[in-house]
């Protein structure tokens, strides 16, 4: 299980100001969550901890090792996003195994841990079908199978469950959490939505123009004021 820390992040582009000196401390094995609204610097904390963004300032560590200039491949993390980016021509098994033939893993390995992700997602029965054969619960049990068949125990998700209907995407936070336990993985999870971040989190970060609010545990974070 991996713990992250970032360490005075701060994100400028130009004269604006995305990110002001922003310190956070997540547990190995735990479940974060950033809140905020539009516009607070939740995508921006995400992509400089992915490596999709540099830093202006600041230093990244992941498990103690400073990554802050690493490329987003050598950090040992995976992402998911908001819209599957799901590859339309390939199927699910394809979709899956993207990153695994990109890496050359050797097929017997490749075929096994394939095996593994999608009886662990119920996706078994569908690795034959095209991206638009599946619901939107099944496009994203697909995105999240691809980042979870590298094996990374870093999980980065931005967002992941925001195109799914109400029920859905109750059932989906609710297998997320299973799944995060289940693997121990370290995840920091996006959103604007704050059923979402209190019903799913360990810990919440609050962000607000580009800083940390408030940060704690839901309960916490309820209890004041
Ligand atoms: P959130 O994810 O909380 O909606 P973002 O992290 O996307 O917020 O954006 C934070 C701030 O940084 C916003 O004011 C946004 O306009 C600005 N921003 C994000 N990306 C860029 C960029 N590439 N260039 C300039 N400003 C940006
Ligand atoms: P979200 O709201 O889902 O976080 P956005 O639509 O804000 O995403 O941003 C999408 C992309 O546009 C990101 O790569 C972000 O860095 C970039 N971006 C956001 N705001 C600005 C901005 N003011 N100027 C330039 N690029 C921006």
């Amino acid at each position: 299980m991996s713990s992250i820390e970032l360490t005075n992040i701060a994100k400028s582009w130009g004269d604006a100001t995305a990110l002001h000196a922003v310190n956070l401390h997540i547990e190995p094995g735990s479940f974060c969550v950033l809140l905020g609204p539009s516009g607070c610097g939740k995508s921006t904390t995400l992509r400089i901890l992915a490596g999709l963004e540099t830093a202006s300032a600041g230093q990244v560590l992941i498990d103690g090792r400073d990554v802050t200039r690493l490329p987003p491949a050598e950090r040992g993390i995976a992402m998911v996003f908001q819209n599957y980016a799901l590859f339309p021509h390939l199927s699910v098994a394809e979709n899956i195994g993207f990153g695994l033939s990109v890496r050359k893993t050797p097929a017997a390995e490749s075929t096994r841990r394939l095996r593994e992700v999608a009886a662990l997602l119920g996706l078994e029965t569908l690795l034959e079908r095209k991206p638009a054969q599946l619901s939107g619960g099944q496009q994203q049990r697909v995105a999240l199978g691809r980042a979870l068949v590298a094996q990374a125990k870093v999980c980065l998700m931005d967002e992941p469950l925001s195109n799914l209907d109400a029920q859905l995407r109750q059932d989906m936070r609710r297998e997320l959490r299973e799944l995060q336990r289940q693997l121990g993985l370290t995840v920091v999870y996006v959103t604007h939505d704050q059923t979402e971040a209190m019903s799913m989190a360990d810990q919440v970060v609050l962000l607000n123009r580009g800083r940390v609010e408030q940060a704690g545990m839901p309960r916490e974070l309820y209890a004041r004021p």
